[in-house]
């Protein structure tokens, strides 16, 4: 999708600063960091949210997992710990609408709600 801004950090348009990217999916530093290691996943395609992902199948949804470990290793978060996260609709505090995780690290983290 052309006006979407994860759309076209997925294809290179808007630059980013990339850790890791597969075929399917690609990892990124957030731009306003909420830790020391801020990583947001994304699949390629554009999908507006975790509400939308009835095409996936299960190995899709296992290889989503597995990329997000990797980008953990990546980031040197893999062995003290990280959280992932995704934000889902206006409750969810979901700003830009295509489906993104969280990795947030590098620190012990807070308690969340
Ligand atoms: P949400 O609130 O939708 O779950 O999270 C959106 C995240 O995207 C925010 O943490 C925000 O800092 C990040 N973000 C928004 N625009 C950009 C951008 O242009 N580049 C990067 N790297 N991150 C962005
Ligand atoms: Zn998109």
């Amino acid at each position: 999708m052309d006006d979407c801004i994860f759309c076209r950090i997925a294809a290179g348009h808007i630059p980013s600063q990339k850790v890791l990217e597969d075929e399917h999916f690609v990892a990124f530093r957030d731009i306003n960091p909420k830790a020391p290691q801020h990583i947001l996943v994304i699949p390629r395609e554009h999908i507006p949210s975790l509400n939308d992902i009835d095409g996936w199948g299960a190995a899709q949804g296992h290889e989503l997992l597995r990329f997000i470990v990797r980008v953990a290793e990546q980031v040197d978060v893999a062995a003290s710990g990280y959280r992932v996260l995704t934000n889902v609709g206006p409750d969810g505090g979901q700003e830009i609408p295509h489906l993104h995780f969280h990795i947030l690290g590098g620190e012990k983290l807070g308690d969340f709600r």
